[in-house]
């Protein structure tokens, strides 16, 4: 195994000694107290549990300054954007600590039994939700508060009644660990198991794939890219015992900009959508990678607008040296599968310049490398002939955490066919706006049919997030005694 580093994302040099890696004995030792602490977590009422994602929150916002100063040495992503995403962590872990309190998804279907026979008559059921057991969480790269040590999966974990250890990314170590410190002294204030949130870290695969394989990890949640997701993936499903695996994965996230739309507002609309391929250095799982266009002159005038709002913009530097050069190579990759490049920004060092570039609708269709993720401030435009050819690229696709389309006001049929075709494959078809920013609300769905996710059917950002980690039971004509314990037997 390789040195574990905490570096400058600006230029790439380490800083400090190397940090201490986990050793299989400490992954197996953190596992192992997840497990001790399982069981009176999951018994804990909404309260308890509201109280410590409460006591999280604030203990992130204590220390605000130090974090958000170690995050952008760390990722470069800048101050702003950084106090923003905190914020947004805070955010949800107080909208779970809610959730946990007011208790909806714990609420019992009750099914009172029907005389007669079946199958119209049967005996008294109820629905009930237990949680998991130990939650094997992996961290992104590129949110190093939201989707990291105290993010949205821990969170949704937490409040389900499910105790989490945390596979740190590699990307941003050094705040792992002073988040992770947060984590202990809250539990420790609290007065909770130190076990209930657990961390690892490492410079390799092992550790991850260490941590999903052990016997007791009870589920695993992902975010990061999709030959990693797929990786862990496999290896929850060869386990002796496979588990649920809840990967959020990339995504090409099409934008579909109609005539209509370009001809009342291409000047704005191609500013809008330069920030947003841009926006973060382009580091974003919902980052519009894909521009499907139709053929004719509102075409002709936006994309040399769109080249133009590009051109002025000059993204920070990429989260690792190791990002720089997949995007470079992703870059080379489409251009090798026959696109053209329209804009080629110069950037410095470990900062890319924009890039824009385009191909044919049929051979996009055709072209299964042109359609892969490049993770980066870049986006491939895609020159259909008709709108029956957008659907066809759509259905290409497959699968994407968004779809957007501009233009589709009027309720045609053509319309139709083409909402039907985005909501075919995304988990989220939005109709104004940009993909980039992901709300944290009820009706939220981040996912999508693979390669946006592992787990279509879940999101991971959202509400809804905390179901991942309950699992259904029926109790069927349970005793009295069951039934006034709310069906918790102890
Ligand atoms: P990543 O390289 O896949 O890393 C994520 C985690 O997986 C890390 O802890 C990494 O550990 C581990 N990992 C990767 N490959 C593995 C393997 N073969 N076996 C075991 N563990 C493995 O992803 P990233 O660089 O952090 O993030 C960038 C990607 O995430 C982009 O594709 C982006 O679109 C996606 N993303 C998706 C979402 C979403 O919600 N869908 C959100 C943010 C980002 P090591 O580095 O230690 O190996």
């Amino acid at each position: 195994m390789s040195n574990l580093f905490s570096f400058n994302a600006r230029t790439g040099e380490h800083v400090g000694e190397p940090l201490a890696t986990s050793s299989a004995t400490q992954i197996d030792a953190a596992v192992v107290a997840t497990h001790h602490a399982f069981g009176d977590w999951a018994r804990s009422s909404g309260t308890q549990r509201a109280t410590l994602l409460r006591h999280l929150a604030d203990g992130l916002e204590a220390d605000r300054e130090s974090l958000v100063a170690l995050a952008d040495l760390e990722t470069a992503l800048g101050p702003v954007r950084l106090n923003g995403e905190l914020d947004r962590t805070t955010f949800q872990l107080r909208r779970f600590a809610d959730i946990a309190q007011r208790g909806e998804p714990f609420a019992v279907l009750d099914d009172p039994a029907v005389a007669g026979a079946p199958p119209a008559g049967h005996p008294a059921m109820q629905l009930h939700r237990m949680p998991l057991g130990p939650v094997a969480m992996f961290a992104a790269s590129n949110f190093p508060f939201a989707f990291s040590v105290l993010g949205g999966d821990t969170a949704s974990a937490l409040a389900a009644g499910c105790p989490v250890v945390v596979k740190a990314h590699p990307g941003h170590p050094a705040l792992s660990r002073q988040v992770f410190a947060i984590a202990e002294r809250s539990l420790q204030a609290l007065g909770l198991p130190a076990g209930l949130i657990g961390m690892v870290q490492g410079a390799g695969i092992d550790v991850g794939v260490q941590l999903i394989r052990h016997p007791l990890i009870a589920a695993g949640a992902f975010t990061g890219s999709t030959r990693g997701g797929a990786a862990l993936q496999a290896e929850a499903n060869t386990r002796a015992r496979p588990i649920p695996f809840y990967g959020e994965l990339g995504s090409i996230n099409p934008l579909v900009a109609l005539p209509s739309a370009l001809a009342a507002r291409g000047a704005e609309l191609a500013s809008t959508l330069a920030a947003s391929i841009t926006l973060g250095c382009g580091q974003f799982c919902t980052n519009p990678g894909l521009l499907v266009l139709l053929d004719g002159r509102e075409t002709e005038a936006f994309v040399p607008q769109l080249a133009d709002a590009l051109g002025t913009l000059q993204p920070h530097p990429m989260l690792t040296a190791g990002m720089r050069t997949a995007f470079d190579a992703g870059l080379k990759a489409l251009v090798g599968a026959g696109a053209t490049p329209l804009v080629q920004g110069q950037g410095a060092g470990l900062a890319p310049g924009p890039q824009l570039l385009q191909v044919s609708a049929q051979r996009f269709i055709d072209t299964h490398a042109l359609r892969e993720e490049v993770f980066g401030p870049a986006s491939l435009i895609v020159r259909c002939a008709h709108l029956t050819q957008v659907q066809d690229v759509l259905t290409s696709v497959g699968g994407s955490l968004t779809v957007t389309i501009w233009g589709a006001d009027e309720d045609t049929a053509e319309h139709r066919a083409l909402v039907r075709a985005a909501m075919q494959i995304a988990g989220r078809v939005l109709f104004a706006g940009v993909p980039t920013g992901v709300a944290v609300t009820a009706a939220q769905h981040h996912g999508g049919p693979w390669p946006a996710s592992t787990a279509p059917m879940t999101t991971s950002v959202g509400d809804a997030a905390l179901y991942r980690f309950l699992r259904p039971v029926c109790l069927q004509d349970a005793p009295a005694w069951l039934l006034e314990r709310s069906g918790q037997p102890c």
